[in-house]
Formats: C-alpha cells, structure tokens, sequence
C-alpha cells in the first residue's frame, strides 16, 4: 500500500519513557485550529494502484538498531492548551502479583528476526542463536530470534546476527495479551528449589515438525511431569509458564533469579529443516555453571530412552545467559526427526523423557 499525504501533513512516531511506541500518528505543520480551517484532510486523493514493487508494510520496516530512538517531537497538538494530552494506552496492572510480584510483560516489545533467504537460513541463525524458529510475520518467512521487552536485550541479539553477516531486523511487536508469570512463594531455604521452563507457548509455537507437530505442546507434557517427578521426591518446583501463554524470555530468567533457585532447567525440543528428517537426537546445553547438571541429565536420558546422542554441549541461550543459578537447557529430541518426531507422538515415550530427566536431577543434586 502507497499513501500520500497532502503538503504539511507527516508520518509522526511517537516514544514513550524513551521508547517508539507501536503505532504512528499522522501529524501537521500548522496549530489545529489552522490545520482544520485549511480544509485539508491528512491524505491525499487516492491515485489508481501501480505497478512498482511494493514497499513492506510499517510492521515489518527494520528499525535503526544502533542509534538511540527519536525523541518525542513536540507537536501542534501538544502545543494547543485546550486540548487533553494525548493518550498513551495505559500499561494493565498485573492482576494479582504475588507478595514477591509476578513478572508482568506489556508495551511495545521487539522482536529480532531474520527473514528466509535460502534453505540454509535456520541453520544459520541456529549456529549463532539456538533458540531460533521457524515463523512467519505479515506472510514474510522468517526466523524468529527473540521477543524482547527491553531493546537493549533486543539490540544485544540484534548485533550478535549481524557479527555473523546475517540479515538481521528489530521489528516493533505488539506485547502478547497475557504474559504473567505465577507469583513466587516464599520457600523456607533448607528446601531445594528447582524452576522448571517449558519453552514457548501462547502465540509461540516454537518449532513446528513433522504432521504439524509443536514444540510448545511437548514442552509443556514433558515439563509437567518432570515437575509431578521432582515433587514426588520432595523438592519444590515452579513452572515459568502453566498454561498455554507466552512469556518472555528476560522475564523466565528473572523468575527464576527472583525466586532464588537452586536449579534451572529449560525444556525445548529441537528442529533443523524438514528435508533432515534423518536428524535425530537429544542435545543438553549449558553456559557456565551447569554443566554437571547437564551432563548427569543428558546421561539420564540416554540410558532410560532409546534417543541418539548429540552431547551436551556449550551455548548462549538466552535464559542460559540471564540465570544466576546453574541452569541448562535440554533439546528433548528434533520434532523434524523422523524417530524422535515418532517418539514424540507416543505418549508413554514422551513420559520416559520426562522420568529420566528428572532422575537426572536427583542424581546431580545426590552428588
Ligand atoms: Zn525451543
């Protein structure tokens, strides 16, 4: 879509507490009173639809990630008295946080992308950045990297692509509808606290595999009964997400720094490209600190289930990054594999993945 604005009238972003705000407005040169006497609307007549290639919608224009976001140009608007200021959609209150507060996501987020160039584009984003997916935004293929509520963060992941010489875009996101975490307990500190993170979930289905499978549903079957596992045994585990909801990623972190956890452990399942069906496998992944926790999961795993081994291994995953507890992360298996796409489909199975992953985390807090 081409629009045309008549002489005085402009596109106008505005920020708010520093940062754009999601939405344009359409703005004038002159004070309203004159802008409105002079009879001219904002757009000009429409012209008939030619043939040049189409600009891409506003949601999908590359924001400039270096340079500090516009400052709120001080309009004619904001100049008459009269009139009220104009409104900024109020950030909702969190419904009922906790005494420790649950983390609330709202606001224009940011979400870094990499749009598909070739059939080799995931893998790439994946060697840099391994929680990538798979999505499309406005109908464009593209891999997802991240949706941050801070642009920093953003920007982080942002610079991080590019050093790599991909492609990459900081889009403006709508904040998700709902994204509140539980409200954190007070546990007594003798008791051992372990968060569990079942990946994605809400608008996010992570990686979509093999018969339309998603990660989100197998995180969360796998983290619900590593949790129902754990508390049999008599630790205390909180879940970052519940339900079906998205979260963000900063906020899955700071849940668990918040609450003080001794351990973090984050469920995913992996995917590379549906052409690789032959690609199967567990891959368990930590930072720093966690790499006991890693490897006495991923041994778990492989000697309770009949999955390959792709090691356990170092990377920079996000909430990998922002936990200060040891923490790791485990690619329960490639919903792109044929085997482990089968295996994901078979209930008891699934439940053996979860069993062992959870007596991997007995076994490493057993010492
Ligand atoms: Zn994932």
């Amino acid at each position: 879509m081409r629009i045309q604005l008549n002489p005085g009238w402009q596109l106008t972003r505005r920020t708010y507490n520093g940062q754009p705000v999601g939405h344009f407005y359409l703005t004038h040169d002159a004070p309203l009173n004159l802008a409105v006497a002079s009879g001219t609307s904002p757009l000009a007549p429409s012209t008939p639809p030619v043939a040049t290639p189409v600009p891409p919608p506003a949601s999908t224009l590359p924001l400039p990630p270096v340079t500090s976001p516009p400052s709120s140009r001080p309009t004619p608007l904001a100049a008459t008295p009269s009139l009220p200021p104009v409104a900024v959609r109020p950030t909702p209150s969190p419904a009922a946080p906790g005494a420790n507060g649950g983390v609330v996501a709202s606001g224009t987020h940011f979400r870094v992308v990499v749009p598909i160039t070739g059939p080799n584009t995931l893998q790439q984003v994946r060697a840099v950045e391994p929680e990538a997916f798979r999505t499309t935004v406005d109908g464009q293929a593209m891999v997802q990297v991240g949706l941050f509520r801070d642009r920093p963060r953003a920007e982080e992941v942002y610079q991080t692509l590019v050093a790599a010489s991909l492609p990459a875009k900081i889009l403006n996101a709508q904040a998700p509808a709902t994204a509140t975490l539980p409200p954190i307990p007070t546990v007594p500190r003798e008791q051992t606290l372990v968060v569990i993170d079942p990946g994605h979930g809400g608008r996010d289905p992570g990686a979509i595999g093999i018969g339309g499978i998603q990660e989100k549903q197998i995180n969360t079957t796998i983290s619900n009964r590593v949790q129902q596992r754990l508390q049999e045994a008599g630790l205390t585990v909180l879940m970052t997400r519940t339900s079906d909801q998205w979260v963000d990623l900063d906020a899955r972190a700071q849940f668990a720094n918040r609450a003080g956890a001794d351990l973090f452990v984050s469920i995913h399942a992996n995917a590379i490209s549906m052409d690789r069906p032959d690609i199967n496998g567990l891959e368990t992944y930590y930072l720093s600190s966690g790499e006991r926790l890693a490897r006495n999961i991923h041994s778990s795993v492989l000697r309770n289930t009949d999955m390959a081994d792709r090691g356990v291994r170092q990377a920079r995953f996000y909430v990998l990054r922002y936990t200060t507890m040891p923490a790791v992360l485990v690619e329960t298996g490639f919903v792109t594999g044929s085997v482990d796409a089968a295996r994901f489909r078979n209930p008891a199975a699934v439940n053996q993945i979860a069993d062992a992953i959870a007596q991997g985390i007995l076994d490493y807090l057993r010492g």
